[in-house]
């Protein structure tokens, strides 16, 4: 079974020379999408494709006519504000888009000079959230930090019995979702010491970040359908890098019994560029479940799932401190894990996510649950990484943290890397917490 073609082949390079770059995360291999203007232009935002340092206007590109067809119906939807219409595509034109970039840039390509009059420095642009995010959920899919988290709220029953049935999941608020470079307050609201009479009502004294695999899906399925696990990738538009910021101390006194509420939907962090799931089909891996565990049910099970359904998308954090700013240091390594250890798999949240009838919508959102590695310096969260703030982290300049400080920013990076493979980036995401109001 294999997903690959013409555009994944390593050898493949671009008359661009800032795409063959070692380590450049956009070499030609990749080929994301993203909403972005000229900073300071009074312009429309528009789809464009990163390559190199550069990005491809795909409105002005698509105003060229150079291709007709399906090709050149793909180019309308992707000129106009938001990506929803060329998501709702099926993935077929997806793909044929995909080739016809692949080959326009490859080296000795007839079409290089017009592409070339329609690149723009990555440099001097300004992205928006690439879609209407319609509905976003909010999975929880690392086992490792299911059962750490767990020990916190629930130090006799870490891992409540479900949780290997079920892909839990919670539905999240969209409104609050911003892109890469996002500034937000921190949030106030109602905390409660375990030893208190009575809760408080005042900023956030726990504000963490959790650093997750965002979604993006593509297609839809009508309402009352469900989408069957080896039919997910028609419906997986591509993945980016997400923070799900979360107010611990809120948390811990308002989950019980709904779930998530005012912890979570304060703000939440998207990465620029969506990295399609074509361009990350060569970091496809095989994906097992413990033979001492429950097997999935039959909807949640596949012979191409084991084969193929996890993905080695590696996943870092870092933290910027305003003295780490202010001295010109380089941001701190919080921590280092991948995606491929999720206990769930994308088609398994896809398959769960409509076994109901529930509809997808093109432009939809779903945060794979923050992603923590097996080893305990693997974790995506500032709850494990210091023991709920017991142990405050070093951060190796005469700093510590316990929990994300006023004027912190955190920068989440993302890679897929692979021997026999061109490498691809996810570029970055970043945002900054601000004094509460
Ligand atoms: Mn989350």
């Amino acid at each position: 079974m294999s997903l690959l073609n013409q555009t994944h082949n390593p050898e493949l390079t671009s008359w661009l020379t800032s795409a063959n770059v070692e380590n450049s995360d956009f070499p030609i291999q990749n080929l994301p999408f993203a909403i972005f203007k000229r900073n300071n232009a009074s312009e429309s935002f528009r789809g464009g494709v990163a390559i190199g340092d550069q990005v491809i206007d795909l409105a002005a590109l698509s105003a060229k006519k150079v291709f007709d067809g399906v090709v050149g119906a793909a180019l309308t939807a992707c000129s106009q504000t938001t990506l929803n219409e060329y998501m709702a595509m099926p993935a077929s034109t997806w793909s044929a888009l995909r080739s016809a970039l692949s080959q326009a840039l490859s080296s000795g390509s007839s079409l290089q000079s017009d592409i070339e009059s329609c690149l723009i420095a990555q440099s001097d642009v300004v992205f928006d959230l690439p879609c209407r995010i319609g509905d976003y959920t909010d999975f929880y899919t690392s086992v490792y930090h299911a059962t750490t988290v767990g020990k916190f709220f629930r130090p006799d029953n870490p891992l409540l019995p479900n949780y290997k049935w079920v892909p839990i999941g919670y539905h999240g608020r969209s409104s609050s979702i911003g892109v890469s470079g996002q500034a937000f307050h921190r949030p106030k609201g109602q905390t409660k010491a375990p030893d208190a009479d009575a809760p408080t009502v005042g900023p956030c004294k726990r504000l963490d970040y959790e650093m997750e695999v965002g979604i993006y899906i593509g297609g839809g399925n009508e309402m009352g359908e469900s989408i069957a696990i080896d039919q997910s990738d028609e419906y997986i538009f591509g993945m980016c890098l997400f923070n799900d910021w979360s107010a611990r101390d809120i948390q811990g006194w308002e989950y019980q019994p709904l779930g998530p509420f005012l912890a979570k939907n304060f703000a939440s962090t998207v990465s620029p560029w969506i990295i399609t799931n074509e361009a990350l089909a060569p970091f496809r891996m095989a994906w097992s479940r413990d033979e001492n565990d429950p097997q999935p049910l039959e909807y949640l099970s596949s012979a191409r799932n084991s084969e193929l359904g996890a993905y080695d998308v590696q996943l870092e954090v870092f933290i910027e401190t305003p003295k780490m700013r202010d001295e010109k240091q380089p941001a701190a390594k919080l921590s280092h894990s991948s995606f491929r250890h999720s206990y769930w798999t994308t088609a398994q949240m896809v398959a769960h996510h409509t076994v109901n009838g529930c509809n997808l919508v093109a432009g939809d959102f779903l945060g794979s649950g923050t992603q923590s590695g097996p080893d305990a310096a693997e974790a995506g969260s500032l709850l494990e990484l210091t023991g709920a703030g017991k142990n405050r982290l070093d951060l190796g300049n005469g700093e510590t943290r316990g929990f994300v400080e006023d004027g912190d920013a955190i920068v989440m990076r993302g890679f897929c890397e692979k021997s026999g493979v061109k490498r691809i980036g996810f570029g970055e995401c970043y945002s900054l917490v601000l004094p509460a109001k």
